[in-house]
C-alpha cells in the first residue's frame, strides 16, 4: 500500500513513460491528498477484485462513482459469464448506465485496479466518462500509456482524466499471486483464462 515511496521510476518505465504520446505520470504529479482520496476509492475496487478471485475469475475490480456515491462495482466477471467481454470495468459501465438511466457517463470517475486493455478503454471513451484512476500497469496489454494509449489519444473526441498507479504494488500483488497458484495447476482451458 506505502509504495510510493521508492527512487524514482524504473528505467524502463522512464523509457516507457517518454514514448507516451500525453502528459500520463499523472501519478506522480498529483497531490498527497487527492492521492489519498483516489486510494480510499481504489479500495472499493481492490474489494471488488478480491470478489472475483473469490470466484476463480482474474482479479480485476472496477467502480464507477458519481457526485461521491458508488453506482456500480463489479468484477471480472469473464469465466462466470463465459463472455470475453465482461471484464470489471465494462460490467461496471453497464451497471453504472443503467442506475444513472443515461449511457452517457460524463459526470462519473470509474476506478479500476488494472490498466484497461483497448476494449475497455474504447469503452471508456464511449460513455465520456470523466476521470479514470488505475491501479497496476499492464505491460502487455494496457491502453492507458502501456501499450498505446487510446484513452487520451489525440484523435479522439473525448479524452478522460486519466490517475494511473493508485495502490498500484496491492492491485497488481493480487494477480500476481494469482497466477503464481494457477501455475502448475491442470493446463489452461482457453482464452478465457487471459484478460
Ligand atoms: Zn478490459
Amino acid at each position: 500500500m506505502r509504495s510510493r515511496k521508492r527512487d524514482g521510476p524504473s528505467p524502463r518505465r522512464r523509457v516507457r513513460a517518454a514514448n507516451r504520446p500525453l502528459t500520463s505520470d499523472t501519478a506522480r504529479t498529483v497531490t498527497p491528498p487527492a492521492f489519498a482520496a483516489d486510494a480510499r476509492w481504489m479500495a472499493h475496487a481492490i474489494g471488488a477484485a478480491r470478489e472475483a478471485e473469490a470466484a476463480g475469475e482474474v482479479p480485476v475490480g472496477a467502480i464507477v462513482v458519481s457526485g461521491g456515491v458508488i453506482v456500480a462495482s463489479s468484477g471480472n466477471r469473464t469465466r462466470r459469464d463465459r463472455d470475453p467481454t465482461a471484464h470489471a470495468e465494462v460490467v461496471a459501465l453497464r451497471a453504472a448506465a443503467a442506475a444513472l438511466r443515461d449511457p452517457v457517463l460524463s459526470g462519473c470517475e470509474l476506478y479500476v485496479t488494472l490498466e484497461p486493455c483497448a476494449m475497455c478503454a474504447g469503452a471508456i471513451v464511449l460513455a465520456r466518462v470523466a476521470r479514470v484512476v488505475f491501479g497496476a500497469w499492464d505491460d502487455k496489454g494496457g491502453m492507458g500509456g502501456s501499450v498505446g494509449d487510446l484513452l487520451r489519444h489525440p484523435r479522439l473526441n473525448h479524452r478522460p482524466e486519466v490517475t494511473a498507479g493508485v495502490s498500484a504494488d496491492e492491485c497488481g500483488a493480487l494477480l500476481t499471486r494469482f497466477f503464481a497458484g494457477r501455475r502448475g495447476e491442470e493446463p489452461r482451458d482457453g482464452p478465457l483464462e487471459a484478460l
